[in-house]
C-alpha cells in the first residue's frame, strides 16, 4: 500500500461551553487529514504540550497507515507511561489516524472494523435535581423523548446532606455525608420505582463515594428497584473489593472511567467481578486499545458502556458510537445533549433519536471541526470545587 506520510500534527484547546476540550488534527501528504479527541478537562494544556512538543516530532515523516506500530511507538517512546496526560495525547493522534484510514477506505469506522452488530445502540441520559418533583419533571421529558434508561441523581455527587457534623475550623471543600447519601438514594430509587414501575430502568453513579462495606450494603438495598447498573460504587483504589461485592448482590456493577492501562482491568474482567466496563476511550489511549479490551471483555461475558460525559468532544462521542454499533458486547451509550456553542464548532455530531444512536454513515469518524469557530472559544482553566471533596470530619476523598 502506498504510504500516507504525516506532514503535520496540531492540537487545539477550546472551551465552547462548560468544559475545556482538546482536539488533535493529523495532516498527510495525500491531502487527507484526521481528527481525534484528547480531552482531559482538568489538565488540558499538559495534553497539548505532550502532543506539540513530543508526539508531533515523533510522527512527522512517518506512515499514517501503520496505526498499530505508531500507537506502540508513541506509548513506549516516553519510557514512563500509562498516565492520563500521555494517554489522552496518544488517543487524540490514534483517533485521527483511524479517521484518516476510514477516509482512505471511503468507509465509516464501524464498517472498517467489520460492520454493524445491531441496528442502533440504546442511549441513557442524566436526570439530576435537588428535589424529587424536579427530578420527575426531567424524567417525564426524557420518557417523552423516547429514553428507556435514565440515570437518576439527587443533588450533586454525594447527594445533598440534610445536616453535617463537622469539627470547628473544618477546611474548605465540597462536603458530603456517605451515610446520608446512601439512605437518601435508596429512598429515591424506591420512590422513582413506585411512581414509574418498569416504564424505564434507572442507572446511578455512586462516584466512588462509599467505602467497601457501605457499597455492599447499598448495592444489596438497591436490588428491588432493578437498576440497569450501579456505577463506581467505591474508590478506584479499592477495586480489589469488587469481587467480594459481586458475590453478595444481584445489582449489576459498572466501573472503568478512571482506568489507564490493562493492569487495572485484566483481573477484574478475567474474574468476572463487574458486569459493565465503563472505560473512557481517550483515557486509555484511544481506539486501538479500546478494540482490544472490548474483545477481551466479550470473551469474559462483560458488556461495554463507554464513558460519554459532557467533557468529551463530539469527535469522542462519534468514536464511541462507531464502537457501539460495531461491538457485539456494547450495551448502552451515555448521552448528554450538546450545548449550542459546541454544536457550532463541531458539525455532524451524533444525536439521539427516539432513545437510540444510529450508525454514522460518513467516512472515517464523520464529525467536522471548524477551526475559525473554535478560535472564538479559547481554553480557560478554573479550579473545580467539587474535585476537593471531603467527608464530614474533613478528610479529602475521591471526588
Ligand atoms: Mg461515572
Amino acid at each position: 500500500m502506498t504510504p500516507t506520510i504525516i506532514t503535520d500534527v496540531t492540537s487545539f484547546v477550546l472551551k465552547p461551553d462548560k468544559h475545556n476540550l482538546v482536539v488533535v488534527k493529523v495532516q498527510t501528504d495525500q491531502g487527507i487529514y484526521g481528527l481525534g479527541c484528547a480531552t482531559f478537562q482538568f489538565r488540558p494544556t499538559l495534553v497539548q504540550a505532550a502532543v506539540d512538543d513530543y508526539l508531533k516530532p515523533f510522527l512527522v515523516g512517518r506512515d499514517a497507515n501503520q496505526i498499530e506500530d505508531l500507537w506502540n511507538g508513541m506509548f513506549y517512546n516516553s519510557y514512563w507511561r500509562n498516565g492520563p496526560v500521555l494517554n489522552n495525547a496518544i488517543a487524540g493522534v490514534d483517533m485521527a489516524l483511524w479517521d484518516i484510514k476510514g477516509k482512505l477506505a471511503h468507509m465509516p469506522l464501524y464498517q472498517l472494523w467489520g460492520g454493524a452488530a445491531r441496528a442502533a445502540i440504546p442511549a441513557y441520559t442524566h436526570a439530576v435535581a435537588n428535589d424529587f418533583d424536579e427530578l420527575c419533571r426531567q424524567i417525564d421529558g426524557y420518557l417523552d423523548a423516547g429514553y428507556r434508561h435514565i440515570r437518576v441523581q439527587l443533588g450533586f455527587y454525594g447527594g445533598k446532606a440534610q445536616s453535617l457534623a463537622t469539627p470547628a475550623n473544618a477546611p474548605e471543600g465540597s462536603y458530603f455525608d456517605p451515610e446520608q447519601y446512601a439512605s437518601t438514594h435508596i429512598k429515591l430509587f424506591h420512590d422513582v420505582y413506585e411512581r414509574y414501575g418498569d416504564r424505564f430502568q434507572m442507572l446511578h453513579d455512586v462516584h466512588e463515594r462509599l467505602q467497601p462495606a457501605q457499597a455492599i450494603r447499598f448495592a444489596k438495598a438497591a436490588e428491588p428497584y432493578n437498576l440497569y447498573f450501579l456505577e463506581d460504587v467505591m474508590p478506584l483504589e479499592n477495586n480489589d473489593w469488587l469481587g467480594r461485592l459481586k458475590t453478595q448482590t444481584s445489582t449489576p456493577i459498572a466501573t472503568g472511567e478512571l482506568f489507564n492501562n490493562k493492569a487495572e482491568w485484566t483481573n477484574l474482567l478475567r474474574n468476572r467481578e463487574i458486569d459493565y466496563l465503563r472505560i473512557h476511550v481517550s483515557q486509555i489511549g484511544g481506539i486501538t486499545p479500546a478494540l482490544k479490551v472490548a474483545h477481551f471483555a466479550d470473551a469474559m461475558g462483560v458488556r461495554i458502556a463507554w464513558h460519554t460525559p459532557s467533557d468529551i468532544s463530539p469527535i469522542g462521542l462519534a468514536v464511541n458510537t462507531h464502537l457501539n454499533i460495531h461491538l457485539r458486547n456494547a450495551a448502552i451509550q451515555e448521552n448528554i445533549e450538546l450545548p449550542s456553542n459546541t454544536r457550532s464548532v463541531f458539525r455532524n455530531a451524533p444525536q439521539v433519536v427516539g432513545g437510540f444512536f444510529y450508525p454514522i454513515e460518513e467516512e472515517g469518524i464523520g464529525v467536522s471541526f471548524d477551526e475559525e469557530a473554535a478560535a472564538r472559544f479559547p481554553g480557560q482553566f478554573k479550579e473545580h470545587p467539587w474535585t476537593q471533596s471531603r467527608t464530614p470530619e474533613g478528610t479529602v476523598v475521591a471526588p
